[in-house]
């Protein structure tokens, strides 16, 4: 599971300190130490670290903490609650539009599970009723459009596709009105992705969503990338102004580093969590809950 180390490190510590009963400074001094260790092994980024570690201390040789008469559960709950914030506070949800469709632009770069993670958002908007719109911008790779169009059948959600002799931006705006006249209330965009960020694929991606106006651009990062995954966050974010981004791979024994310090680097709240390869295995992000499964 992701995060398992982090969790196992941390669970330790905060056994340790549940056991001490009453706590001195030191003693909290020496439990934030060791989940700074914690967090940097699990690939958070330092700075981030950084400001958690003070922020937790500050708050937690408080007299009131010291005092209290589980002062090694107190600690815990300012982690969980700090973990918490620093994943973003509270679920983001997906926007919805007024006037309909709500038009969902999907950008990332190449195999971090972004054409998945369409069919995936589709399903999960169907599932609640939704009719959803697939639509292929991938024009580069002939594959794209047909791994999307397979996974349209899949689920049985209409896919639009112009082949790959016309524009992502004739074929992003040809898409949002055919939604308009097929009664489609959300338009998921499958965008081309790169193996490295490069300005043409930049400047597509900005000229799509400069002709549809989306309520989402959602960058897909594969959280088994570490801090790359972040870095990669801050350059889409700085071009294209991203409303959220969706975590894949959690499912994997990734450190969960990039979970951690996405929001907090970016600003952007994580909105979804990929947690397989099936078509069902796609979660609203919850960072209370998140936060849960780290302190076990
Ligand atoms: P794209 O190039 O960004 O469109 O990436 P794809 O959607 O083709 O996905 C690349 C690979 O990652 C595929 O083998 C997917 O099955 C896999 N993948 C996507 N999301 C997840 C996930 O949440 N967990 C796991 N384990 N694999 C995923």
């Amino acid at each position: 599971m992701v995060f398992q180390g982090l969790a196992d490190r941390l669970q330790q510590t905060f056994s340790k300190l549940k056991r001490k009963g009453k706590l001195t400074e030191a003693d909290v001094k020496e439990a934030m130490r060791e989940v700074r260790l914690a967090l940097l092994e699990a690939d958070v980024n330092f700075k981030i670290v950084k400001q958690f570690i003070d922020k937790v201390k500050e708050r937690a040789v408080g007299q009131e903490v010291l005092n209290s008469l589980t002062p090694g559960q107190q600690v815990i709950k300012l982690v969980n609650e700090e973990l918490t914030e620093l994943m973003g506070g509270t679920q983001s949800k997906l926007a919805i539009s007024s006037s309909p469709p709500t038009i969902i632009m999907m950008v990332g770069l190449q195999g971090a599970g972004k054409t998945t993670t369409s069919g995936k958002l589709a399903n999960h908007l169907k599932k609640q009723n939704r009719r959803p719109l697939l639509v292929a911008c991938d024009i580069y790779r002939p594959a794209a459009i047909k791994q999307l169009q397979v996974l349209g059948e899949q689920l049985d959600i209409p896919v639009f596709n112009m082949g790959d002799k016309n524009s992502p931006v004739n074929i992003a705006k040809a898409a949002v009105e055919h939604a308009k006249h097929h009664g489609n209330d959300y338009v998921i965009i499958d965008t081309a992705g790169r193996l490295h960020i490069d300005e043409k694929l930049m400047d597509e991606l900005v000229a799509v969503r400069d002709n549809v106006s989306p309520d989402e651009i959602l960058l897909v990062v594969d959280a088994m990338t570490g801090q790359d995954a972040v870095n990669v966050a801050e350059s889409f974010n700085e071009q294209l102004s991203l409303s959220g981004v969706v975590l894949t791979k959690l499912d994997g024994d990734t450190r969960g580093g990039a979970a951690l310090s996405v929001k907090s680097v970016t600003g952007c709240p994580i909105k979804f969590a990929g947690m397989g390869e099936k078509l069902d295995a796609l979660e609203p992000f919850h960072p209370d809950r998140m936060a849960s499964r780290i302190l076990g």
